[in-house]
């Protein structure tokens, strides 16, 4: 886990009951003894800014160039995003989906709502997703695609190789599935 801002205790917990060994990343070194890293929701201007002050920018953009499994929700997502529109001046992402987001698609955090989205690769059941001032994928370029969206056609999930990035936050509905897959890429399945 990314451990700089953001919702680090949901992502931990449920990592932990799928079995997984977390370690809460915020050093380079911390990062190079782990198999992958999860990107928690938060504010992305902040995990950005923390990243550059922790030395970690750097070293998360190469892990990726690595083929290191990311998951990334919510504000995790636009970090994952080569491409961000309404971003603040001078905000960074790390990169690595070639995806262009929105920040703040869906309007304030009054107005968060909970969907159900059908994702092929995870199954019949729906996923139960909660979407909390989170981005919208407004386009997957040719290297990604995406994996779910809403019923309006507005991409909400896209994966590329093994990266993994959600507009919305499975670790507050219990939805484990998406945590599921970022281990097998983890432990090389
Ligand atoms: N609006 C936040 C951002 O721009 C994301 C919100 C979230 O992670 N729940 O980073």
């Amino acid at each position: 886990m990314l451990a700089l801002q953001g919702d680090v205790r949901e992502h931990a917990a449920l990592l932990e009951g799928l079995g997984a060994e977390v370690t809460l990343v915020r050093r380079p070194a911390e990062l190079a003894a782990v198999g992958g890293l999860v990107i928690p929701g938060g504010e992305s201007t902040t995990i950005d800014k923390l990243s550059r002050i922790f030395g970690m920018q750097q070293p998360i953009r190469e892990a990726i160039a690595d083929g290191m499994p990311m998951l990334g929700t919510c504000a995790g997502l636009i970090m994952l995003a080569d491409r961000v529109v309404d971003a603040i001046e001078g905000q960074e992402s790390f990169g690595g989906l070639d995806v262009t987001v929105r920040r703040n698609a869906f309007g304030r955090q009054t107005e968060s709502f909970e969907a159900e989205l059908v994702v092929r690769e995870l199954g019949e059941r729906p996923v139960r997703a909660a979407f909390i001032r989170g981005p919208v994928v407004e386009s997957v370029g040719s290297d990604a695609r995406s994996l779910a969206a809403l019923a309006d056609g507005r991409v909400v999930a896209v994966e590329q190789g093994r990266i993994l990035g959600l507009s919305f936050h499975p670790e507050i509905t219990g939805e484990t599935r998406f945590h599921a897959r970022f281990l097998a890429h983890v432990v090389g399945e």
